[in-house]
């Protein structure tokens, strides 16, 4: 028996528009995803003696392990498109807060495709994996890849952008909203929605360069969940500011939140805010972006 380890690194969004709903349900998006060092342990082996998933969990935060797990069914979505019935016993050990707007789950899913290809000798290309991760979640295409990227459609259309290194602090409140209220949120605090996203994918992509070089105002940093998460998250709302005023350059919420960063100049300044925020009993840590390049 084999076993493959594999990291799962959460994204934050360092843009994200949401157009109106589709007529599949979906809302189209205009983001820009970007990969953190925060990341979740994926061991994955294979027995082809016996038949089955089985899946623990361990570290910081619980998740479970049937097929409400999205690892649970990556693993099966191989096993079916490969008409394979061997057994797979999977860890996967969590350091990525759950439902969070890190993509933890997602990126776990994108991790164990990507093991068990490995395991398996890679009978699938990597358009092969995208239509299974693009199955799986919108998010999960993303997390197949790393670097940063342009994500449009319902997130599940990428592009790849260049990788700015930067130096984060991700802090999260113990308040929670699931990604259906964010959106029924988001829907109540904007109306109608314009036209197909607010704004186009040009856009974004300058937005992202002038912030490489060192222009982009912190403004342009924008995240349509953010002004009506915060005004019903009033923790995070706090959090948020607390992370200002301890010298981030730029703050934003991530995803459909309710998880906050904040990218600062200094590790120096990183590390006393989250000094500051966990003696506060604030989840923090102090993160930098992810390398690049999975071996897929
Ligand atoms: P996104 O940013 O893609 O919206 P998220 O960070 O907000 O994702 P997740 O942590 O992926 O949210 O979890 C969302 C839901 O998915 C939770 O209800 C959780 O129980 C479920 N889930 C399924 N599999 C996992 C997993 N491996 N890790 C975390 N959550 C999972």
């Amino acid at each position: 028996m084999h076993t493959v380890k594999e990291r799962a690194y959460a994204k934050v969004n360092l843009y994200l528009d949401v157009g109106a709903p589709r007529s599949d349900g979906f809302h189209s998006v205009v983001s820009v995803m970007h990969m953190t060092g925060l990341y979740d342990e994926i061991s994955v082996t294979l027995d082809r003696a016996s038949h089955g998933i089985t899946l623990y969990s361990e570290g910081g935060f619980s998740v479970p392990t049937d097929r409400r797990n999205l690892v649970y069914r990556a693993a099966e979505l191989i096993l079916k498109r490969l008409s394979l019935d061997i057994g797979v016993k999977i860890t996967l050990k969590k350091n990525i807060p759950v439902s969070a707007g890190l993509a933890g789950g997602s990126s776990d899913a994108a991790a164990t495709l990507r093991a068990m290809n490995r395991l398996l000798k890679r009978p699938l290309s990597r358009a092969a994996l995208a239509e299974l991760a693009a199955e799986l979640g919108s998010d999960v295409v993303f997390c197949l890849y790393s670097g940063t990227a342009l994500c449009t459609g319902r997130g599940e259309i990428i592009s790849p952008l260049s990788h700015p290194e930067l130096i984060f602090v991700i802090a999260k409140t113990r308040e929670c909203v699931s990604t259906k209220e964010a959106y029924s949120l988001l829907d109540e605090y904007y109306g109608d929605f314009k036209s197909g996203t607010a704004e186009d994918a040009e856009d974004c992509l300058r937005e992202l360069l002038g912030f490489i070089d060192g222009k982009c105002p912190p403004q342009r940093l924008y995240n349509a969940f953010e002004a009506p998460m915060l005004k019903t998250l009033p923790d995070t709302e706090a959090l948020h500011k607390k992370i200002t005023a301890h010298g981030a350059r730029y703050t934003l919420m991530s995803g459909s939140g309710p998880s906050v960063f904040g990218i600062f100049d200094t590790e120096k300044n990183a590390s006393e805010c989250v000094r500051a925020l966990v003696s506060e009993g604030i989840f923090a840590i102090l993160t930098r972006s992810a390398g690049c390049g999975f071996d897929i």
